[in-house]
C-alpha cells in the first residue's frame, strides 16, 4: 500500500488514542491548564511516521480538547507546535530543545496575546497559565521521546530518531528525559496538591471568620433588640409618663450603639425623643416632617403587632449618619397604641467587626444589610457605606471550590454567609497565595531542572567515557593486528569487555591458526598443481608411447627451425620414416610386442638423432620424423641408423628384426621460394616412393 496513505491511516489511530487520553485522562490543574497527555500520541505519530501522519492526529486529537475545554484554539496551537518541531528537528536540533523553543517563541506568546480574548485571565495569572503551558508541552514531549524507545521498529518508516546517535548522546538524554519527565510530573502533582492545601486553608480560614462575623453581627442587633423590647416592655409596666421618658433616656445613654430614640404614638407623631437636645432642635425646625408615618420602623411593627429592624438609611432627625431602626409597637387589648425605637449607629457595627480578627493582607470583608447596602466594607475594597453590593461570580481559575469576583479589578476569592437578619457577610481572599505557590513551585522547578541538567551534562559526559575508554583500547590494540593477546589488565576494563576481549583472542587465534593451515594447504596444492601442469604441457607435445614430440608440436618446431635455417642459409633435412611390414609384427607377436618395438624405435632415434640436436617427433601409428639442421651428409646419417635398427630392438629377450622406408627431402642450395609444408609433401613423396621400390631404402631429394 502507498506509504502516504499508511501514514495517513497511522495518523488516524494515533489521533484516536490521543483523543481519548485528552478527554478521558485531561486533569484540569489550577489556572485552566489542562494537562494534555494525549500530545504524546501525536508526537509518537510524528517521530514514526512523520509530519503528514502527525498532523492528521494533531486535528483529531485537538478535536477532543475542543470538547473538553470549549476552545478552539488548541488546533492553532498544537498543529503549530508539531509543525515548528518537525523543521527544527530537520535542522539538527533536538526534539527537547525543539519543544522548548516552540513554545518559549510561538507557542506562550501566542497564547498570551490569544487567552485574555477568550477566557478572562488576569494578567498575573496569565504568566503562570503560559508557564504551565510550557511545562505541559515538555511534559508531552519527553514522554513520547521515552516511549519511542518502545515502539516496535516496524511502525517506522522514516529515520526520525529524536535521540542522538553518539553513545554520550543517548546517555546523557535518554537519563535526562527520565529525570525531566518525573520531575516534571511529580512538580505537577505536587503543586495541585499543595493548592488544594492552599485552597483549603483560605476556605477554612475565611469560612471560620465569616461564621463569626455572623455571630458578631447577630448578637450585634439582638443586644440591641433585647434592649428595645425591654424598654417597651418596662415602660408599659410604669404608669408615670415622665419617668417613662426618664428610661427612654437612660437606655439611650447606657447603650453606646443607639444614636437616638424615640417614642411614637399610633398616629405616628413623635412624642419624644433622646437626647433631649437634638429632639428640641428637631421641633424648632419647620422641615421636620409631621410624623414617620412613611418610615417602615413604625408602618411594620404597626402592621404586624411585632418588633422590627430595619434595612440600613441615613437618618434625617436626629442627624444623618447611616443608621438601623429597631423598633417594638406598643399594643393594648389588641389595639396599637404607637412604638418606641432605637436608631442603631452603623459606625459602631463597624466599630465591633473591626474588631474581629482578620489579616489585612490578604483578606477583608463586607458586610451588606437585606437590601445589599453595605453596612461594613473594608478600607482597601473602597466601597461606599449604604452603597448596593451584591458580588457577581466569575470564572475562577484559581480554585475549584471558592467563588471568584472582582471588585476594582481585583480578583479576590470568597465565602459568604447569610445572618439571621437576612445580612450578606463576605469575606474575600486575595488569590496571591495560591499563585504565589504555582510562581515559587515554578521557580524551584526551573531551578532544579536547569542544576540537573548542568549535573547530568558532566555525569553523563564521565560515564559515556567510562563506557567508551575500555573499548576504545581494546579497538586500539585490534588495529595493532598482532597475534599477541589482548591486554586487559588495566583497572579501567570493565568486565564485560574483558569477556569481549577474551572471545576476540580466542577468535583472532582460530583465524590466525586457519590462515596457517589454509597457507600450507595452498603451498602444497600449488606444488601439485605446477606437477600437473606440467605433466599435461608434456602430454600435450609429447606422445606417449615413444615420449617423443607428438605430430602437432614437431611441425611446429619444425617448422620453426626451417624459417631459421632458410635466413641462416644452413642445410636442412626432413626424413619421414616408416617401419616395414609392421603388420606382420603386429600379427605375429601381438599388440604390446608391436608397441614395445614403436618404443624401441623411439628410443633410437633419440640415442641417434636427439642427442645431436636434431627435433625427432612420432608422425602416426609406424611412422616418424626427424628434422635435421647443420648436417652435410644426411645419408650416412641415416644409414648408421638403419644399420643400428636391424638388430636394436628385442621383445622378450629376443631381437626383432626390423626395416625402415625413408623419403628425405634436402635443402642445401635454395634457400627461399618454397614452404615447410611443401617440404613435408615432398618428403613423404619421397617416403612412398621408397615403399614402392622395395621398402628399407633411402629416396632422398636435395634442392
Ligand atoms: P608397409 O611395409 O607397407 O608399411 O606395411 P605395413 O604392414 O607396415 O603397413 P600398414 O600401414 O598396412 O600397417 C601398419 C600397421 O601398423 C597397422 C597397424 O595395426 C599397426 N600399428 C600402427 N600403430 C601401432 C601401434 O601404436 N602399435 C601397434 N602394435 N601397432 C600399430
Ligand atoms: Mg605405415
Ligand atoms: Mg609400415
Amino acid at each position: 500500500m502507498n506509504q502516504n496513505l499508511i501514514s495517513i491511516f497511522a495518523g488516524v489511530g494515533f489521533g484516536a488514542v490521543a483523543a481519548l487520553v485528552n478527554y478521558f485522562l485531561a486533569f484540569e490543574l489550577y489556572g485552566s491548564v489542562t494537562i494534555l497527555l494525549g500530545q504524546v500520541f501525536v508526537f509518537l505519530a510524528l517521530f514514526t511516521r512523520g509530519l503528514l501522519s502527525a498532523l492528521v492526529s494533531t486535528v483529531i486529537a485537538s478535536v477532543a480538547v475542543y470538547l473538553y475545554t470549549d476552545n478552539s484554539f488548541f488546533f492553532v496551537t498544537l498543529a503549530a507546535e508539531v509543525i515548528v518541531v518537525w523543521f527544527l528537528f530537520k535542522r539538527q536540533v533536538p526534539i527537547l530543545l525543539a519543544d522548548l523553543i516552540y513554545w518559549l517563541i510561538f507557542g506562550m506568546p501566542l497564547s498570551f496575546w490569544y487567552l485574555p480574548t477568550v477566557i478572562d485571565v488576569p494578567t498575573s495569572f496569565l504568566v503562570l497559565v503560559l508557564a504551565k503551558l510550557l511545562l505541559n508541552g515538555l511534559l508531552y514531549t519527553a514522554l513520547a521521546i521515552l516511549l519511542y524507545q518502545l515502539t516496535p521498529k516496524t511502525w517506522r518508516n522514516i529515520t526520525m530518531k529524536p535521540v542522538p546517535d553518539s553513545l554520550r548522546g543517548r546517555v546523557f538524554y535518554l537519563s535526562f528525559l527520565c529525570i525531566i519527565v518525573s520531575s516534571l510530573s511529580f512538580s505537577l502533582l505536587y503543586t495541585v496538591r499543595s493548592a488544594q492545601q492552599v485552597e483549603q486553608q483560605i476556605l477554612t480560614d475565611i469560612g471560620s471568620k465569616a461564621n463569626s462575623l455572623r455571630q458578631v453581627t447577630d448578637d450585634f442587633i439582638n443586644t440591641y433588640r433585647v434592649a428595645v423590647r425591654n424598654l417597651r416592655d418596662s415602660m408599659r409596666a410604669i404608669p408615670s409618663y415622665p419617668e417613662r421618658l426618664e428610661l427612654l433616656r437612660i437606655t439611650q445613654e447606657s447603650y453606646p450603639g443607639f444614636v437616638s430614640m424615640l417614642l411614637a404614638d399610633a398616629d405616628g407623631r413623635i412624642l419624644h425623643g433622646v437626647p433631649a437636645r437634638q429632639f428640641q432642635v428637631l421641633q424648632n425646625n419647620p422641615n421636620t416632617p409631621p410624623d414617620i408615618t412613611d418610615r417602615s420602623y413604625f408602618y411594620q411593627p404597626k402592621a404586624t403587632g411585632e418588633g422590627y429592624v430595619s434595612s440600613a438609611f441615613r437618618g434625617r432627625g436626629f442627624g444623618t449618619q447611616p443608621i438601623l431602626a429597631i423598633s417594638e409597637p406598643f399594643v393594648t387589648d389588641g389595639e396599637f397604641q404607637g412604638i418606641v425605637e432605637g436608631s442603631l449607629d452603623v459606625p459602631e457595627l463597624v466599630r465591633l467587626v473591626r474588631r474581629t480578627d482578620i489579616d489585612p493582607d490578604y483578606q477583608s470583608v463586607v458586610v451588606t444589610d437585606n437590601q445589599h447596602q453595605v453596612l461594613f466594607a473594608s478600607d482597601d475594597l473602597r466601597l461606599r457605606t449604604l452603597g448596593h453590593f451584591e458580588p457577581t461570580t466569575r470564572p475562577n481559575l484559581y480554585t475549584q471550590n471558592l467563588p471568584l469576583t472582582q471588585i476594582h479589578e481585583r480578583d479576590l476569592l470568597f465565602t459568604q454567609r447569610l445572618n439571621t437578619q437576612g445580612w450578606n457577610i463576605y469575606v474575600f481572599s486575595s488569590p496571591e497565595l495560591i499563585t504565589q505557590l504555582f510562581l515559587n513551585n515554578l521557580i524551584i522547578l526551573s531551578v532544579f531542572l536547569t542544576l540537573i541538567a548542568i549535573l547530568f551534562a558532566f555525569v553523563t559526559r564521565r560515564f559515556a567515557q567510562e563506557l567508551n575508554r575500555p573499548l576504545e583500547q581494546l579497538a586500539e590494540q585490534l588495529r595493532d593486528n598482532t597475534d599477541s593477546p589482548l591486554n586487559v589488565s588495566s583497572d579501567e576494563m570493565t568486565r564485560e569487555v574483558r569477556t569481549i576481549a577474551d572471545n576476540l583472542t580466542a577468535a583472532r587465534q582460530l583465524m590466525v591458526n586457519f590462515n596457517r593451515q589454509l597457507q600450507h594447504q595452498v603451498t602444497e596444492k600449488t606444488a601439485d598443481l605446477e606437477q600437473l601442469n606440467m605433466k599435461l604441457q608434456k602430454l600435450a607435445r609429447e606422445d606417449g608411447l615413444t615420449e617423443l614430440l607428438n605430430r602437432r608440436t614437431f611441425d611446429d618446431l619444425a617448422e620453426q627451425r626451417y624459417h631459421e635455417a632458410m635466413a641462416t642459409r644452413e642445410p636442412i633435412a626432413l626424413i619421414l620414416m616408416d617401419i616395414d611390414y609392421f603388420k606382420q609384427i603386429n600379427d605375429t607377436m601381438g599388440h604390446p610386442a608391436g608397441d614395445e618395438c614403436i618404443r624401441c624405435v623411439g628410443q633410437l632415434l633419440k640415442a641417434h638423432f636427439e642427442r645431436r640436436g636434431h627435433l625427432c617427433g612420432r608422425y602416426g601409428g609406424e611412422e616418424f620424423a626427424v628434422f635435421v639442421s647443420g648436417v652435410n651428409d644426411v645419408r650416412k646419417l641415416v644409414e648408421d641408423f638403419q644399420d643400428a635398427l636391424a638388430t636394436y630392438c628385442q621383445v622378450n629377450g629376443q631381437v626383432v628384426p626390423m626395416t625402415m622406408s625413408m623419403g628425405i627431402a634436402e635443402v642445401r642450395q635454395t634457400y627461399g621460394g618454397g614452404s615447410f609444408r611443401r617440404l613435408v609433401a615432398e618428403a613423404d613423396k619421397l617416403l612412398y616412393q621408397s615403399k614402392d621400390t622395395g621398402r628399407n631404402r633411402i629416396s632422398i631429394q636435395s634442392n
